[in-house]
């Protein structure tokens, strides 16, 4: 099978190096060159709106699916002529607005934080007297790794977030008050069958994932069925094929939705080593029309983001259980350089292995 995928960052190197042991080939589509993927495959230079462009590469292979979801309707629409686009418009539409999302986990019974859509100044101030205090301002579209946010703590804060987002369209939301974050990632075929990955948790620093602890520490079983059953219900309903995450807030009262990324995820990046089929291996084999693989823990896993500068890395694999994966980029403050995977036998190994990882400069 030919594989194209649009975006060429470092989700589509390891979506690559996954799928080329299956005997898949990778195109790729980016506005940019010098790539993560060139490492792995042939970048297609184009703008996402070059519809002359976009055909071309479709071209080239037999199905389309994307590492990036910011693509427009118009686009996917220009290949759908062409070839089959995984996963279907419907979840990259729904993901790419925080309102129309949280719409759909409303619908399914999935419960999120309380919100309002926010479109000028007046909205916000009704939005903070009806949702409550403290909040959190955010832009609808392209917000990722807590960008396009600003934190409302009190009525004269609403303000100053207005004009640090405007104009919208935004979207206000209670603060939730949560002991962890959590994510579960999940994968359908076409044929309908889902599996879950066991649910990880999640550490943040400025907005950006530093640490996912696979499996979860001490997460009742009846937590974890009820995450499965929110990613199977979304699934169903959106008819999805491959690869998605759900990000979730672990609270006293319950579980609370915070988002879906209908793609190959970060806190998913510990099943290169940690599951019997990674994340990776799983979309292309689900895009492609392949039989699902296992998606059970194997051991125990702590992935470690890099961020912004590399560690050493002869310190970092002198680590036992260390697992390295950098992505060929450019140091630059708070970009994802690459991450270190621990997975050992016992969790008592990997909490070891975990103190020795958190010595290192730069790493934790
Ligand atoms: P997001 O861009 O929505 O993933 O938000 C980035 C991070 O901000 C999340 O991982 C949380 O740590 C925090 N955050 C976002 N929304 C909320 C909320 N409603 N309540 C509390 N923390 C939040």
């Amino acid at each position: 099978m030919r594989v194209g995928i649009l975006g060429a960052g470092q989700l589509g190197q390891m979506l690559a190096l996954a799928g080329i042991p299956l005997g898949m080939r990778f195109t790729f589509f980016s506005p940019t060159a010098n790539e993560s993927a060139d490492a792995v495959g042939n970048v297609i230079v184009g703008e996402y709106d070059d519809f002359d462009a976009l055909r071309r590469f479709a071209e080239l292979v037999d199905v389309v699916t994307y590492e990036f979801e910011n693509v427009s309707s118009e686009a996917v629409s220009e290949i759908e002529k062409i070839r089959p686009v995984w996963p279907p418009r419907a979840a990259l539409f729904t993901s790419q607005d925080r309102g129309s999302e949280k719409a759909m986990f409303t619908q399914l019974g999935i419960p999120v934080a309380p919100y309002r859509l926010v479109d000028s100044l007046q909205d916000l101030e009704e939005a903070v007297r009806e949702v409550g205090l403290p909040g959190i301002l955010k832009t609808r579209r392209l917000g990722y790794d807590g960008k396009g946010q600003a934190r409302v703590y009190s009525r004269s804060d609403a303000e100053p977030a207005w004009n640090a987002l405007r104009p919208g369209p935004l979207i206000y939301e209670g603060f939730v008050d949560f002991d962890r974050e959590l994510s579960v990632i999940a994968v359908r075929s076409e044929g309908g069958a889902t599996f879950c990955y066991p649910v990880a948790e999640n550490h943040h620093r400025d907005g950006i994932l530093r640490v996912t602890y696979a499996p979860a520490k001490a997460l009742p079983d009846s937590k974890r069925l009820q995450a499965e059953g929110f990613a199977r219900a979304l699934l169903d309903a959106l008819g999805y094929v491959g690869v998605f995450a759900i990000e979730m807030f672990d609270t006293a009262a319950g579980l609370v939705v915070n988002e879906m990324a209908p793609r190959v995820h970060n806190s998913g990046h510990w099943t290169i080593e940690g599951a019997e089929t990674s994340q990776f291996e799983n979309h292309v084999r689900a895009v492609c029309g392949l039989p699902l693989g296992d998606c059970g823990p194997v051991g125990h896993s702590v992935m470690f983001n890099l961020i912004g500068e590399h560690p050493d890395i002869s310190r970092v694999l002198a680590v036992p259980d260390a697992h390295l994966h950098l992505y060929g980029k450019t140091e630059r403050a708070g970009r994802k350089l690459g991450h270190v995977t621990i997975r050992s036998r016992t969790s008592e190994d990997a909490q070891r292995h975990e103190a020795s990882l958190r010595a290192i400069p730069l790493i934790g």
